[in-house]
Formats: C-alpha cells, structure tokens, sequence
C-alpha cells in the first residue's frame, strides 16, 4: 500500500530531489558514513543549507520565516530527507523548530511570535526542554518549581533533571508552579527562560554508554522577563500536553524509513556472520520486519488523523509504544547476530542519543551496542511505554481509570 499524494505535494517532492541531487556528492551514502566530527560539521553546515533553501518551517507563515506550505509538504520534506540519508534540522531542533516553534504558533502572541520563530530558524536560541524533576517524571504535574512574580520579572526556584542537550542551549522552556493553592494539574505555569544568566546553572550527566547529553538544571531566582509565558498564567499543563500533538506527522513519515534503513544493515550483518541460517534468527528477523510494516501503516494512518484535522489523538501513544519496544527488541536483536564481538566496542558510537544510527552507519559494535542503550531509552522518554498503555487503556479502550 501507498498513499497518493496530493499533485502540489507531488510538485514539492520533485523540488526537494532537485535540490538533494545538487547539494548531495554523487557517492553519497548518508551522513552515518561519516566519522564523529565530520557528521556533526556536516550537520551544522547542512542546517544552514535548509535554512538558506527554504527548507526549514516550510508550513509556518512567511511572515515569521516560514514557507508558507501546508504540513503535507513538510511530511514530503522530512521523508525525501530521511530517505537521503540527512537531518531534516539540528541537533537542539527537537526542542527549537518542533517544540517551541510548534507551541509559538499555536499559543504565542504576535509579538512573541515575531521575536522568537525568525531566531529560532536561525538557530540564534538554541532550546532544551525544563519538565522533568527528580520527583515530578511521569506524575509531572507534581513538579515543584516555584515561580513568583517581582515586579516586571518572574522568579523562578527548583531542580530539573534529565535536560537534554541543556549544554549547547541558551533558552529552556520550563513548568512551574505559580499557584501552590490550586489542585495540582492547575496553577502551572509555561515560562521561555534565557539560560545565560547566574539564576541558571546546568550540570551534565552521563550516559550508561558514556556519552554526555543529560544535564541537570538548577534554577535559583533565575529571571524572564513578564510577558515570555506562552499561553495564561496559570495555565501551563494544558500547553504543556499540546506538545504532544505537535508535529508527530514528521516522525510518522521519518520512523518507517529510517528503522527500515537500519533493519536492512541489521540483516547485512547477519548474512555476513553466517546467521541467517539459523532458524531462531530467521524467526525473528522476520517478526521484525513485520514490525517496521506496521509501523508503516500506523504512519499513513497517523498522517491521514493530522492531515485532516490538525492534531494527533491517541495514536500518539499507539506509535510511541510500537516504535520504541520494536527499537529496544531490534537492537538486542542485532546484539545478539553480532554475539561475542559486541563486548569490544569499536568504531564510533550513534551520533544521536534517540533512536537508530544514521543511515549509511557501519555495522560496528560501537553503533549497536549505542543504539542498544538508546533503545532502552527511547521506551522512557516522551512518556513511559507504561504511562502510554495507561492512556490507552482509559482514553482509547474506556478501561476504569486507574487509582490516583
Ligand atoms: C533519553 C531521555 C531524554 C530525556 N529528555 C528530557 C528532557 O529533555 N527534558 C525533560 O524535562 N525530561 C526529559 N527526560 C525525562 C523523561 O521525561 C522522564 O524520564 C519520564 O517522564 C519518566 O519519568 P521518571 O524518569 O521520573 O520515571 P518515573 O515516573 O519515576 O517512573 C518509574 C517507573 O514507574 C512507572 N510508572 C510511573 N507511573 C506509572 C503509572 N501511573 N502506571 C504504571 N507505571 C508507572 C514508569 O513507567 C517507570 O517504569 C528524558 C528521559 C530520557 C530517558
């Protein structure tokens, strides 16, 4: 099954693969060929390169940068991308173009908006996300980060943890708490919060694998200005669950093809070692391959929900589920084909800590056994395959709602 596209859609996808054949060398076999350092020089100038193209926020307004295009060209975009073997944005663009852009346009005010989105698409704020607490993960809503306000300013005091990419980023979006008398899912507040001041102090955390990436984030009378909220004061949890359904038609289009890239490197490998021959492989080689069709499926059919109406219901948690524990499977998997040689790690790890290795990435050990502990990862951030189960269960399927 395919879907069909719209002609205009159509029409954009011959300009992107215009533009790929002119700025992509000939030999090109995707930005996980590259070493470490080449990959993040290649990174950084091919952003510029999108940025100078048009080719970043192709749907937001042209008036804050954008190109003005319906969300079925950026779906076009990322998956001609991804099937290229490049980023579609940068490395702290997660939380910049998708987060804070897609929250700018839907809550900020025009004024925010005309400040914020252009910087953005310049990468002149660079952005990391100030949700979590030691003791506020998956019951976020019982943060306690204060905020209060001093004349012009808000004044915000607590701990965030688990901050990723906080290191290279000079702006956190951050919930906290402005109305300690309320029921705890209310008297939130969202804050933009610059992070190059004394109130903010960000202290990295390593990694199982060994690799940076995690910070802390200790806010002690850290100052914003009165107007950076995004949406009411005291309003913040519901901003903060529209994340959510920003943005997910980029990952329903980029997860099939880049777990389907990696699933083909995994099966070269086993061929190479003389495993495919064994029926257990075999078996379960096949049930993953199952698995990325399905989540092919599940893309079209998360793509048609935001085509049509805007947002992602929960299908959000559908694929979350499915695309992180086929990850966390298929990387034990590829663990196990490469047997011994697994425990000596070389080559170079992923270069992302999500998800799988860059397309064109080696079949060294370094690289899976990375993808290994991202894959285990990926099943806890952006909420807990549990925590998803649980939203299925009462908003999908009408279970009883579990006991608070
Ligand atoms: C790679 C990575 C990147 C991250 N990046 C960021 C970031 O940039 N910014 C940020 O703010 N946070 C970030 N996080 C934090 C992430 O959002 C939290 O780890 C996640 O929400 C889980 O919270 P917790 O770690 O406190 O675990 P807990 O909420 O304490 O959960 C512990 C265990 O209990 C289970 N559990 C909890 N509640 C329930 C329930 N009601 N029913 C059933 N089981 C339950 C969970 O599933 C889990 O297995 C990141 C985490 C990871 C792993």
């Amino acid at each position: 099954m395919n879907p069909n596209y719209s002609d205009q859609a159509e029409a954009f996808r011959l300009r992107v693969k215009a533009f790929l054949a002119d700025h992509l060398p000939a030999d090109w076999k995707g930005v996980g060929a590259l070493s470490r350092e080449d990959a993040f020089a290649f990174t950084d100038r091919w952003r510029q390169i999108l940025n100078d193209n048009g080719f970043l926020g192709v749907s937001w307004p042209q008036h804050y940068g954008g190109g003005d295009l319906t969300k079925l060209e950026q779906v076009v975009l990322v998956e001609e991308l991804a099937k290229a073997g490049v980023p579609a944005v940068g490395p702290n663009d997660n939380f910049s173009l998708k987060m804070m852009g897609g929250l700018l346009l839907k809550w900020g005010t025009k004024e925010q908006k005309q400040y914020f989105l252009p910087r953005i698409l310049s990468a002149e704020h660079l952005w990391c996300q100030g949700y979590s607490e030691p003791d506020a993960g998956s019951d976020l809503a019982s943060l306690r980060t204060k905020a209060e306000l001093d004349g012009d300013e808000w004044v915000i005091t607590g701990q965030k943890i688990w901050q990723t990419r906080a290191k290279e980023a000079n702006w956190i979006f951050v919930l906290a708490r402005t109305n300690p008398d309320a029921p705890k899912h209310r008297g939130l507040t969202f804050f933009m919060v610059p992070m190059d001041q004394p109130g903010v102090t960000v202290v990295p955390i390593r990694k199982m694998g060994g690799h940076p990436g995690f910070n802390e984030v200790f806010l002690d009378g850290a100052r914003t200005a009165r107007g950076n909220v995004i949406g009411e004061v005291d309003n913040g949890w519901e901003v903060a669950n529209s994340l959510l359904s920003l943005e997910r038609g980029d990952e329903a289009a980029t997860n099939p093809v880049l777990f389907r890239a990696e699933f083909d490197r995994m099966v070269q490998m086993a061929r190479e070692r003389g495993r495919l021959t064994d029926p257990a492989i075999r078996d379960r080689i096949a049930a993953a391959y199952c698995r990325v069709e399905i989540m092919r499926y599940l893309g079209y059919r998360i793509l048609t929900g935001v085509l049509s109406t805007g947002v992602i219901g929960p299908e959000a948690s559908i694929s979350k589920v499915q695309w992180s524990e086929y990850h966390r499977d298929v990387t034990r998997l590829a663990v196990e084909i490469m047997g011994a040689d697994a425990m000596v790690l070389e080559g170079r790890a992923p270069l992302r800590g999500y998800r799988c290795d860059d397309p064109g990435a080696p079949n060294s050990s370094a690289s899976w056994v990375g993808a290994l502990y991202n894959g285990v990862a990926d099943t806890i951030y952006a909420g807990t395959s549990q925590v998803q189960r649980n939203i299925l269960g009462e908003r999908l399927l009408g279970l009883p709602r579990e006991p608070q």
